[in-house]
């Protein structure tokens, strides 16, 4: 008996701009079907390991297309799992998959335009076929015992209908009524052009039936041969020689099948063979969402044993900080029955990943020689990854370390530790780095005035991910790292004689630094002088050991509550502030002023004044004089 029911809103919605997009791409509808029916072959011979009755005696896996011109008609055939009538409305009549609420969240905020791209990165690839059909029949018989047959009908129109099915073989088959101006989708040779174009890894014979098609009595035996004939060539992409594979083919599986987006940045085709055995192909994306960035995130690489697809999102076969990287594992060496738990401790998935971590470091290492305008392009876009994999990955860091980027003080250019150390010149005694919030802060910042007036280059950490290396960064190739406003800044030079020169400037400017230390006491733990300055009258730095000013604001925005700790204020003795400061008569005056310089101070590493209104005030007193 049949049943109508009306789809959920968000797939009339969805289903809405699905068929009224302009797309001239209408045929990637086949190969989502395809991947379909592939998937349901792979889950039925999954299933099949530890279930007797799905398959009792092992079929020839297949998905046939059979075209009807009279009908107008296109089906897809597979002898995969099957949909109960259950399955079948879950699967194709509500939201129930997070791929299709995410795409359908993606409609609705309306930012995301090119609807193809979306459907293949959510996974909402059934609903492709109302693009070129304006009626879809779903005839399914699930395997395993006692099942019925179900049919699913729909138009596309915001119903659907239930209905007893009429397939005796287990499988499905999906017909397409096609639209008017759709008929090249009953022409052989498009569909043979689509299968190889976009299907051409399906690791199941993809075969075409044209029951339109007038065959001469004497031609009947070799149209039936042609009929056997798969379409593809079958042989996973990963299993093929790395020379063979065309780097179209590894972008439509990349975009395809792993739904990735853009073009990869790199592929790796890994046949590694010897004590461990395994085919894997990787990407390197060139940029990803920022939900990648969010620890529940899901990611992880696909898993296939012996041709048996296992899983998906499998996270043990990287680190985690790896967990950008989109792509296949094929491994022959793990038991076709693994189980997504006994991956967590496997031996042979350790060291896989162990092997992949390795491959990757590797290439990466690689493109800064050979491509070096991909590696920037990678340090800007993943590079927080990396530093993540530094603050993570003991085994790896000085292979990591190596790789990071951070941007300079004199081209504002993602600058490693190597090409820093090649550029420094010979009385250079450190590497500097400073913590800021953005380059061109970072630039400004007073601490480095002593910096410029050399010439030293400066790196800056800028991202959130810095703060939390800045504590493991002391030193590279036996050069030591200094934080450009952490502790005394010595700077080599002739010392004692600007040590001597300093220690008479403290004497003569004792007074006014205890004058201001009284004031400021509340703020600040110290005054004193420094040598760090050139053009400034005064900064604030920290003691070695103190959390830097960028860590603290990052945490306390992330509702952290951060103990309070007070910075060093330094003068700089040789600035004409700071003189007429010491030569004030005028205690109010002076107040005033000590109030402003250190407002200022503040405002030069990123933070308010202690009293942002009381500084507004005092600046415009000074500007009205
Ligand atoms: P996805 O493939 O990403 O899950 P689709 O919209 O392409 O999303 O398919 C929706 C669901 O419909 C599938 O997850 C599957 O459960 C079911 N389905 C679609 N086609 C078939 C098929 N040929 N055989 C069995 N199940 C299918
Ligand atoms: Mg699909």
């Amino acid at each position: 008996m049949a049943k109508t029911c009306a789809f959920k809103a968000e797939i009339r919605q969805m289903l809405d701009l699905v068929i009224h997009s302009l797309y001239s791409k209408k045929e990637i509808f086949l190969r989502e079907l395809i991947s379909n029916a592939s998937d349901a072959i792979d889950r039925a011979k999954y299933l099949a390991l530890t279930d007797k009755t799905i398959a009792p005696e092992a079929p020839a896996w297949g998905i046939r297309l059979v075209t009807d011109d009279k009908a107008h008609t296109l089906t897809i055939e597979d002898n995969g799992l099957g949909m109960s009538a259950e399955e079948m409305e879950e699967a194709l009549g509500t939201i129930a998959k997070s791929g299709s609420k995410a795409f359908a969240e993606a409609l609705k905020a309306g930012k995301e335009t090119n609807i193809p791209e979306l459907i293949g990165k959510f996974g909402v690839g059934f609903y492709a076929a109302f693009m070129v059909a304006d009626g879809v029949t779903v005839e399914s018989l699930r395997r395993g015992e006692g099942q019925v047959a179900a049919k699913w009908m729909s138009a596309g129109d915001g119903e659907y209908t239930m209905d007893a099915g009429s397939r005796t073989e287990p499988g499905t088959s999906i017909t397409l009524h096609l639209r008017e101006g759709m008929e090249q989708f009953t022409e052989g040779w498009t569909l043979k052009d689509l299968v190889r174009r976009y299907s051409d890894f399906i690791a199941y014979p993809i075969t075409l039936k044209e029951l339109g098609r007038e065959v001469k009595e004497e031609e009947k035996a070799k149209v039936e041969e042609e009929e056997k004939q798969p379409l593809n060539t079958m042989v996973a992409l990963w299993k093929r020689a790395k020379s063979e594979v065309k780097p179209e083919e590894y972008e439509g599986f990349y975009r395809q099948t792993l739904h990735g987006t853009g073009e990869p940045l790199k592929v790796l085709h890994i046949a590694a063979e010897g004590t461990l055995e395994y085919r894997a192909l990787i990407f390197i994306p060139k940029q990803v969402g920022m939900e990648m960035m969010m620890p529940g995130n899901k990611h992880g690489l696909s898993l296939y044993v012996r041709n048996v697809f296992i899983g998906d999102e499998i996270e043990e076969l990287l680190p985690n900080w790896l967990r950008f990287l989109k792509g296949v594992v094929d491994s022959s060496d793990l038991p076709l029955n693994v189980s997504r738990e006994m991956l967590q401790d496997d031996a042979i998935i350790r060291k896989i990943r162990s092997d992949l971590t390795n491959r990757v470091l590797k290439a990466l290492a690689e493109m800064v020689k050979e491509k070096p305008e991909d590696f920037e392009c990678f340090s800007g876009a993943l590079g927080d990854f990396l530093k993540e994999g530094y603050h993570s990955d003991w085994e790896n860091k000085e292979k990591i370390l190596e790789l990071l980027r951070f941007r300079n003080l004199k081209e504002g250019k993602w600058t490693g530790l190597k090409a820093y150390k090649e550029a420094m010149g010979k009385e250079q005694q450190a590497i500097y780095m400073l913590t800021a919030d953005t380059l061109e802060a970072g630039q400004q910042n007073p601490c480095l005035e002593q910096l410029k007036a050399k010439g030293y280059d400066v790196l800056f950490l800028t991202s959130p991910v810095d703060q939390f290396i800045a504590g493991d960064l002391y030193e590279y190739d036996k050069t030591k790292i200094v934080f450009a406003d952490k502790g005394d800044l010595d700077l080599g030079g002739d010392a004692a004689a600007q040590k001597d020169e300093l220690e008479a400037a403290e004497k003569e400017l004792k007074p006014l630094t205890e004058t201001i230390a009284k004031q400021l006491e509340k703020s600040v733990k110290e005054v004193r002088l420094s040598a760090r300055l050139t053009d400034s009258p005064c900064c604030l730095v920290q003691d070695p050991a103190a959390m830097n000013p960028a860590m603290r604001r990052m945490l306390e925005a992330m509702g952290q509550s951060v103990p309070e700790e007070k910075r060093i204020l330094e003068l700089n003795p040789k600035h004409p502030i700071v003189k007429a400061l010491a030569a004030e008569s005028d205690e109010a005056r002076k107040a005033d002023t000590v109030e402003l310089l250190y407002g200022q101070a503040c405002l030069a590493d990123g933070t308010l004044p202690p009293n942002p209104a009381n500084f507004n005030r005092l600046l415009n007193a000074l500007l009205a004089r």
